[in-house]
């Protein structure tokens, strides 16, 4: 990390001004002759960006900008900000929503995915616009909150939709927000019944940890439960100011979970993942997930195996603390949600018996119990037992008297679609 005083853009910025947030925002370098001031540049790497910056927008806080080495092109901080040509190709298999987002979305900037819970997009401005942003349609857009009205619209459809319990509040970055507006949001939001926790995704502890003031810890604290994710991807942005904003938030008493995207050339290193969740557990910070790099157009070059993220978790698990495992997730081209994918642990079995492997590759039988009746159906003690719930996907095949499930577009399945699947 450099001191700010020695870049010539900045050496007249006094302290108070540096520490303070919105002065931060606004003086994101956006432009590629202040990035020249900051990092080396060649004209051919300077022609590229500015092609890029015809359709994407760059948006990078000199807080950040001060973690990047100005000389090194590999530098992991720098790859995150800095915008490359190569988000210029396109690839047959490119999506620009690739999740579906807004496919699923009720009201605009309300996502209704999963059964209990919704994404809540309350703003379409980042501190930083991370070159591997999944949301890049959105992002940066118009760098603005969302209008009243969609924020109005999107509250009125969770408070009308009782089966949501949890909502995770997301962007853009929410803290982008003033804390008046983030409170109001946070406020109504509170006020619904069966509304029983709510989450913030946010970049800002490691973007713009400055942004994590004791006001707004205060504030937040008053909507409890109340979690906070966030987004380190490498040890390198764990700094005595993201610390600070990460112990600032626990203070508070909000657990704090971290979900990294798996990244080629930033973090895509057992040692660099390994010495990462280490850092975050010291931070009191949960790694939560590894996500697999989606198939959003123009980040091809960011994207590595699915087998790397296997391997990651294989040198992880048991090698360390679980509560530093994350789970690594494939969110489903397509809009199918979040698939866990890891290693194999479960080697084979019988009716009676069944052989797992450890970490290290010990293998061992696990006796099923002689008599073992499985109380489920015959009990009346949990209220929300799934029998008096619509099941969804495999539930069925468990308990809901299916013997099968079938792919909507399967030429079999049209075939025989005047047949009852049901058992
Ligand atoms: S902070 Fe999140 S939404 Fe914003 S650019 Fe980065 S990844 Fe995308």
């Amino acid at each position: 990390m450099r001191n700010y005083r020695e870049i010539e853009l900045w050496k007249d910025v006094t302290e108070k001004q540096w520490r303070d947030w919105h002065w931060q925002i606004r003086n994101r370098i956006t432009d590629v002759a202040t990035l020249r001031q900051v990092v080396e540049l060649d004209d051919a790497e300077a022609d590229q960006i500015g092609k890029v910056l015809g359709t994407l927008r760059m948006a990078i806080s000199p807080y950040y900008a001060t973690l990047m080495d100005p000389a090194d092109r590999g530098c992991p901080i720098r790859l995150q900000a800095v915008p490359s040509g190569l988000e210029l190709a396109q690839h047959e298999e490119d999506m620009r929503d690739p999740l579906h987002e807004d496919g699923d979305s009720p009201t605009p900037g309300l996502t209704h995915r999963y059964p209990d819970r919704v994404l809540f997009l309350v703003t379409d401005q980042c501190t930083m616009y991370c070159r591997h942003c999944t949301r890049r349609r959105l992002a940066g857009v118009t760098d603005q909150p969302r209008p009243a009205s969609d924020i109005d619209a999107a509250i009125e459809y969770i408070r009308s939709t009782t089966d949501v319990r949890d909502v995770l509040i997301s962007g853009g970055d929410p803290l982008t927000l003033a804390d008046a507006v983030l409170e109001d949001i946070l406020k109504r939001l509170r006020a619904i019944e069966h509304v029983e926790i709510i989450r913030i995704g946010t970049r800002t502890p490691v973007v713009l940890p400055y942004r994590i003031t004791e006001s707004l810890c205060e504030m937040l604290q008053r909507y409890h439960p109340l979690y906070v994710n966030t987004h380190f991807n490498t040890p390198a942005e764990v700094t005595s100011e993201s610390r600070q904003a990460c112990d600032r938030l626990s203070r508070a008493g909000i657990p704090l979970g971290n979900q990294s995207v798996l990244l080629h050339g930033i973090n895509d290193c057992v040692e660099v993942m390994r010495a990462l969740v280490h850092e975050l557990l010291k931070l009191r910070v949960r790694p939560y997930y590894i996500y697999q790099c989606d198939l959003t157009a123009g980040i091809e070059h960011f994207r590595t195996s699915i087998g790397k993220g296997i391997e990651i978790i294989e040198c992880l698990r048991g090698h360390t603390s679980g509560l530093a495992v994350p789970t690594f997730v494939i969110d489903a081209p397509g809009g199918g949600g979040k698939i866990p994918v890891g290693p194999q642990y479960l080697i084979s079995r019988s009716s009676t018996q069944t052989i797992l492997r450890n970490y290290e590759g010990y293998s061992c039988v696990y006796t099923e119990p002689r008599e073992y009746r499985d109380p489920c159906g015959t009990c009346s003690k949990i209220k929300s037992c799934s029998r008096s719930r619509p099941l969804i996907g495999l539930e069925k095949l468990f308990r809901g008297g299916f013997v099968s499930l079938h792919a909507r577009h399967a030429a079999r399945d049209e075939r025989r679609r005047d047949r009852e699947w049901h058992a």
